[in-house]
This record gives C-alpha cells, sequence and structure tokens, in this order.
C-alpha cells in the first residue's frame, strides 16, 4: 500500500522543529482555569508553535474564530459536531466560514443513545457539501459509525481530511488510510490499545480540555501537552523524536495550508 500517494508536493520546504495541535477547544475558556495566554505561552514553551480550535456548533464555532482573530498562530475550523445535528436547521449557502482552515468537527457519532442517525447524516452531508463548495478540508469526528461513514464520503468523493481522534479497529484505520485520510492521534494513545497510523500519516492533537495523556490524567488537557504525546510516540514506534515532530508538524501543514509561525522572542 502506498500511503503517499495523494500527498500534495506544496508545503514547507524545511523541516520543522515544533510541534502543532491540529485540534484542541482552548477557546472555551470557561473549561480552563488558566486564561488563553497562559496555556498558550506553555505551549510555546514546550515547543507547540501553532494550533487549531475546532468549532464544535454555530455559536462554538464564531468563537473559535473570534480567538483565532485575536491571538497569533491560531487557526480555526468551522464545524458542527453530530450531536447538534437534531437542532440545527441553518441554509448553509450563510454560514460565516471565511478565514476557517477547515470544515469540522463533523461526522456521525452512535455512541450515545438515543441517537438521530437520520438527522446526522443529513447535517454530515451538508457539511461534506460547504467543504467541497469551499474547497476546505474536513475534521472527521467518527464514533462507532465507520459503517455509515465510508460509503457517504466515498460517495462525495471526498479526498482531504483526518479522522480525528480515531479509536476504532485496525481495519477501519486501514480503510481510512486507503482512502488517503490523515488520523489524528491524541493522548488516547498513551492510555488506551487503539491501532496506531505510519508517522507518514499522522497529525498530533489534544482534544484539549478533554483526553489528557498519561502522566497528567485527572487534569485538565491542555496544548503544552502534545510534546508528551510526541515523546510518548517515539518511544513507543520507536521512531526519533525529531522525526515524529518533522513529519506529524509537515502533514498539519500541507492538509490546512498553515503558514508558518510567527515567531517573537520569548
Ligand atoms: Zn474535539
Amino acid at each position: 500500500m502506498d500511503y503517499n500517494s495523494s500527498i500534495s508536493v506544496a508545503g514547507p520546504e524545511r523541516s520543522a522543529n515544533y510541534l502543532i495541535d491540529s485540534h484542541c477547544h482552548i477557546h472555551n475558556t470557561k473549561d480552563f482555569d488558566s486564561t488563553p495566554e497562559e496555556i498558550i505561552a506553555r505551549a510555546n514553551q514546550n515547543g507547540i508553535k501553532q494550533m487549531i480550535v475546532i468549532g464544535t456548533s454555530h455559536e462554538d464555532s464564531l468563537a473559535a474564530k473570534n480567538f483565532a482573530e485575536t491571538h497569533d498562530n491560531i487557526f480555526w475550523s468551522y464545524g458542527i459536531h453530530p450531536s447538534e445535528a437534531g437542532d440545527w436547521a441553518s441554509e448553509i449557502a450563510d454560514l460565516p466560514i471565511s478565514g476557517s482552515v477547515a470544515i469540522g468537527e463533523v461526522g456521525l457519532d452512535y455512541h450515545y443513545q438515543p441517537y438521530d442517525r437520520a438527522a446526522q447524516i443529513r447535517l454530515f452531508e451538508e457539511m461534506l457539501a460547504l467543504a467541497q463548495k469551499h474547497n476546505l478540508p474536513l475534521i472527521f469526528h467518527i464514533r462507532e459509525a465507520f459503517d455509515d461513514f465510508f460509503p457517504i464520503v466515498d460517495n462525495q468523493h471526498i479526498k482531504n481530511a483526518v479522522v480525528h481522534s480515531f479509536s476504532d479497529s485496525q481495519i477501519n484505520l486501514e480503510k481510512a488510510l486507503d482512502r488517503g485520510y490523515y488520523i489524528g492521534v491524541n493522548g488516547l494513545a498513551t492510555f488506551a490499545n487503539i491501532p496506531l497510523p505510519p508517522v507518514e500519516r499522522m497529525l498530533l492533537e489534544t482534544d484539549a480540555p478533554y483526553l489528557t495523556p498519561k502522566p497528567f490524567r485527572g487534569k485538565i488537557n491542555e496544548s503544552a501537552y502534545i510534546k508528551h504525546i510526541a515523546e510518548y510516540l517515539a518511544f513507543k514506534l520507536n521512531i526519533p523524536l525529531e522525526k515524529i515532530t518533522e513529519e506529524t508538524t509537515k502533514n498539519v501543514q500541507v492538509l490546512f495550508q498553515l503558514p508558518q509561525p510567527i515567531l517573537r522572542p520569548a
């Protein structure tokens, strides 16, 4: 299997020596006991130079947009999480997605009963169409729903995407890789036995404030912990930390077309 076949040649020429948190919710300041400035400073001190804040509803996406527009090196994504499917009734033509680096997190989640499968699929298909219309990559949240997910994305010929927080089977991991998708790896990998993608297809994420990695379980997750996730993966996969850093940062920048970070003296 050639995992590299669909990766574009565009992107940064020099290899990066910093990490990126490709999926976090640090714009929800009420979920943290530090200020955004403290969270960003700790991330920077630990070598994390860019972060993408992810919307989960229309209102939350606007908060993510505002957060990105008022902080250096923060990008944002417009998304409506499948758990919001029942309440969602907007016209997609009017959505304020200018400046968004992706559409997500969007997807299907059949974990919590009861769920409205038809409403989730309808919202998901609208979000796929929105991404296609604006030529944006997708950030997928898929939980216990891969049997519905694959036919839908195949039908719409979705190419540029990450399956965030993947925690399903090896077979479904391979199906996602076969479609050219990146796989988002977070703190789950440090405490749960989940299949891991090759580093050439891996994005690092925290999903902060959720999914705090070992050995910080019980604390509020934050972007600085990307460093510990990277170190854990280097150990577990027996790959040099520099290669994990270089590959995962390049992958984020290629998928989301991020510029180089603005670096200011500390
Ligand atoms: Zn998330």
